[in-house]
């Protein structure tokens, strides 16, 4: 135990990735790790919900003047369309987060990821998860089968525009292995938490450390 308490700054773990890259899976298994301490953040949508998924635990579902009312009033630290539904992160539980030094994952595109960096550059780290192929892409979008035809066909398409922007994300995982890709999600997870400029006591642990005899 260190003599003096060092601290740290809660930051934001960013992944995005054209649908079907196993993001959703990797957002999941990293909650589910109860000792990663990460805390999912919940996007408000105007989508409609897939049979799997729950409302308030997946997505909080909203009609659309309800999103503009919320965009609107500066409740949504970002948003953005996406495949022509409204998606936005609620601002209050991440601020809360963060102020108490606790981490956050978000599963966003990279509209939104842009404009957090631009907003919150230094507590945020972003990763962009590229499947291993186009093919895989589609057979994982068919193999979901919770979407209509017409809707993958769509997300297709976006996914070329999307893997387009990896450039703009510190980290890039190739996914065609889950349990490596979340070996390698969890390594960047730990340096992150381990820089020097989130953390707070350092300077007066150091201080102590020399001033033993
Ligand atoms: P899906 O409809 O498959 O759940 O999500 C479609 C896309 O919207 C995914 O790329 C997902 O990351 C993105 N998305 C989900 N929530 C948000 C959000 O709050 N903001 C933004 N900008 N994108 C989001």
């Amino acid at each position: 135990m260190a003599p003096v308490e060092i601290a740290r700054r809660g930051l934001m773990l960013i992944l995005s990735s054209p649908s079907g890259a196993g993001k959703t899976t990797l957002t999941r298994t990293l909650i589910e790790q109860k000792e990663l301490e990460l805390q999912l953040s919940i996007s408000v949508t105007t989508r409609a919900r897939r049979p799997s998924e729950v409302g308030d635990v997946h997505y909080h579902f909203i009609e659309k003047d309800q999103f503009l009312f919320r965009r609107d009033r500066g409740d949504l630290l970002e948003w953005a369309e996406v495949h022509g539904n409204f998606y936005g992160t609620p601002r209050q539980p991440v601020e809360k987060a963060l102020s108490e030094g606790r981490d956050m994952v978000f599963d966003i595109d990279w509209q939104g990821t842009q404009q957090i960096v631009e907003k919150m550059r230094e507590d945020v780290v972003t990763v962009f998860i590229l499947p291993p192929s186009l093919a895989e892409l589609r057979n994982r979008l068919d193999r979901r089968a919770e979407d209509a035809a017409d809707v993958i066909a769509k997300r297709l398409d976006n996914a070329r525009t999307e893997i387009a922007r990896w450039e703009a994300y510190d980290y890039v995982l190739i996914n065609d292995d889950l349990n490596q890709a979340f070996n390698q999600l969890v390594a960047i997870l730990t340096a992150e938490r381990l820089k020097r400029q989130r953390r707070i006591g350092l300077e007066a642990y150091v201080d102590h450390l020399l001033g033993e005899r």
